[in-house]
């Protein structure tokens, strides 16, 4: 009996360690030898340094301008995106980097004396390094989407955007909504000849319709609008309509002023104040709280990620994605 039970045992242990090997020992051997064989994790170097604050660690790092660029790549744009529309983000991106190195932002020396850029998205561009897209992507797909990026980025290596021979202030977003990007004068102060408003590729993607909840008090917070105090009767329905009107429409056909019960806001204004995904937006009223249903998701200005994905699937290259969303620039080269 007792030597039938230790017999049963053995088995059982080699079955454990059988089983140990086959669901955590191979699958964990097969990812380092994939991790040391097949993914080009170092990009080659172009010798060029950039100062990179981390806002997380608050740690300045001094990277290789390319490897820089991969970082922002993969933090700014989703990896299944066609590697056309990669490669173009790759260049706006590097163009962005680039012309932090010419001219430093006053706003991102104040986070550090030698920085050139940002991590925190809000201010600059985003940036992730491998621990943070191991994690976002998980270990296998880590290895292919990393392996993608590295190749967009060095397909483009050291290319920027040019607008008369100066490097352009190549900014990006990710939806304009499917149709139409956005005039940056109709957005902010300036107007750059670069930057108009051109037709997107007419994608469809999970940021085309949207809608925020607000209740009519913190609207109030946000735009001092008093629409509290108007009698409930007289709000509700279309009568909302009376209170909340557009006063005019940009070239893109999104929200320029927008007047709340007597105050006039632009666009962008109540977007940043509310909250809101993009100013690209009508509403609805249901008792006390106002819905804002939007289209597209950013400021709607230069490059549309989603379209550039979308003119890729549509067989257009990176130089016609960039050349079509930044109108006149051509494709240089960095300096040595
Ligand atoms: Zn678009």
């Amino acid at each position: 009996m007792g030597r039938y039970m230790g017999k049963y045992s053995r088995y059982m242990l080699w079955g454990i360690i059988f089983m140990v090997f086959i669901v955590i020992i191979i699958p964990l051997l097969t990812i380092s030898f994939l991790e040391k064989n097949y993914t080009k994790v170092e990009i080659e170097k172009m010798g060029k340094t950039i100062n990179v604050f981390d806002y997380q660690t608050n740690k300045l790092m001094t990277l290789d301008l390319e490897e820089y660029i991969v970082g922002v790549v993969a933090a700014e744009m989703p990896a299944v995106f066609d590697i056309e529309a990669l490669k173009a983000q790759a260049v706006a991106a590097r163009t962005y980097a680039y012309k932090r190195l010419l001219e430093p932002d006053p706003t991102i020396r104040q986070y550090h004396p030698l920085a050139d850029v940002i991590t925190n998205p809000a201010i600059c561009q985003a940036w992730a390094g491998d621990d943070e897209l191991k994690e976002k992507w998980g270990r296998l797909n880590y290895i292919k989407y990393k392996k993608k990026i590295v190749e967009a980025v060095e397909a483009t290596k050291g290319q920027i955007l040019l607008f008369e021979d100066k490097p352009i202030d190549p900014v990006y977003h990710a939806s304009c909504g499917g149709l139409r990007t956005e005039d940056s004068g109709d957005v902010w102060k300036y107007s750059f000849p670069y930057l108009k408003s051109v037709p997107c590729s007419g994608h469809e993607d999970k940021h085309i319709r949207d809608t925020k909840t607000i209740p009519l008090r913190n609207i109030d917070v946000a735009l001092g609008s008093d629409l509290e105090a108007i009698p409930a009767a007289k709000l509700q329905g279309a009568g909302i309509n009376n209170y909340i009107k557009v006063v005019e429409k940009t070239k893109g056909g999104r929200i320029k002023t927008l007047n709340v019960n007597g105050k006039k806001f632009s666009g962008n204004e109540v977007r940043t104040k509310l909250g809101l995904k993009s100013t690209w937006f009508t509403w609805q009223i249901d008792n006390d709280k106002i819905t804002f249903i939007t289209r597209g998701y950013g400021h709607g200005v230069g490059m549309c990620q989603y379209g550039a994905d979308g003119f890729a699937k549509q067989g257009k290259k990176y130089d016609d994605i960039l050349k079509h969303y930044y109108q006149g620039v051509s494709i240089g080269k960095i300096p040595d």
